[in-house]
């Protein structure tokens, strides 16, 4: 998808990136609370960027309202079930977008908080780093950690990213949806 495809700039927008089956569809569900965002059957076959206009938004936005935010779906990857070429193409579906769109707020690095953190993930998390973006990164599937499990993930995720910006959630609990909220309101109002 090239710059000239993706829709006028207008709100704010929020990227979503993460490996594929990192529960990426199941947050933006969570967060939007409705099926807006289609969950993945076969992980790792969406390419296209999704882009989510927040109307109705669940924190007060009057119905008829212009979008405040914008979510936006970026493909995933390195699932071991796509093609080695197609995880080497995966950032130029990315790239283009996260180098140049001038009016993405924050990029919300998913990565699952339940597995050792990966290269790949280590990888992403350079790259919007170099490009000086502002990122947060989010462990996914924390209702699978006992409280033990995730100080250790927390740890583990520190370590391996960088400890300044950093959350668990759980898309089927909602444990720490109401954090991701004000950090995504924060950015969006930036
Ligand atoms: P995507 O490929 O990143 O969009 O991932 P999906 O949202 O399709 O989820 C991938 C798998 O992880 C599915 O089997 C989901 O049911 C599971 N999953 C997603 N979020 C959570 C979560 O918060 N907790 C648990 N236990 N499983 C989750």
């Amino acid at each position: 998808m090239a710059p000239e495809q993706f829709p006028k700039p207008g709100a704010p927008e929020i990227a979503f990136l993460g490996r594929s089956n990192v529960g990426k569809s199941s947050l933006i569900n969570a967060l939007l609370g409705s099926k807006e965002a289609k969950v993945s059957s076969t992980p790792g076959r969406t390419r296209a960027i999704n882009f989510f206009e927040l109307a109705d938004a669940p924190w007060g936005q009057k119905p008829g309202q212009r979008a405040q935010l914008i979510f936006v779906d970026l493909p995933g990857y390195g699932y071991a079930k796509i093609s080695k070429s197609i995880s080497a193409e995966w950032p130029k579906f990315i790239e283009p977008y996260v180098r140049e769109r001038g009016t993405l707020a924050l990029c919300v690095c998913l990565v699952d908080a339940t597995i050792p953190p990966k290269a790949s993930d280590a990888q992403l998390v350079e790259f919007l780093a170099d490009v000086g973006r502002n990122f947060l990164v989010v462990g996914t599937k924390a209702d699978r950690l006992s409280g033990n499990g995730r100080a250790k993930a927390l740890a583990a995720l520190s370590e391996a990213f960088g400890a300044d910006r950093l959350l668990l959630v759980s898309s089927k609990t909602g444990a720490g949806m109401k954090e991701l909220w004000a950090a995504i309101r924060e950015a969006g109002a930036e």
